[in-house]
């Protein structure tokens, strides 16, 4: 599907893999991701599930690190 993937990670900006990438749900960047464990790739930010939705949304590690570190859940699993 013609999806507008830049060729490049907007996060690492090493080479795009078409196959295992996301948009960042706060700056929209487009990023590595895989939830293929087994896959050799790397991760340039996680997923999380909205508990209230129960949607899967996207960060990208340059959101992450300028998040404050508090648990965004009562949920968390730890
Ligand atoms: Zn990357
Ligand atoms: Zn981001």
């Amino acid at each position: 599907m013609p999806e507008d993937i830049p060729k490049d990670c907007q996060v690492c900006a090493e080479p795009m893999d078409p196959q295992h990438n996301a948009t960042c749900a706060f700056c929209a960047r487009v990023f590595h991701l895989t939830w293929d464990t087994r896959m050799e790739i790397k991760d340039c930010g996680r997923f999380d599930l909205d508990e209230q939705s129960l949607a899967m949304y996207f960060t990208c590690n340059t959101c992450l690190a300028q998040m404050p570190q508090r648990p965004s859940t009562p949920f968390t699993p730890f």
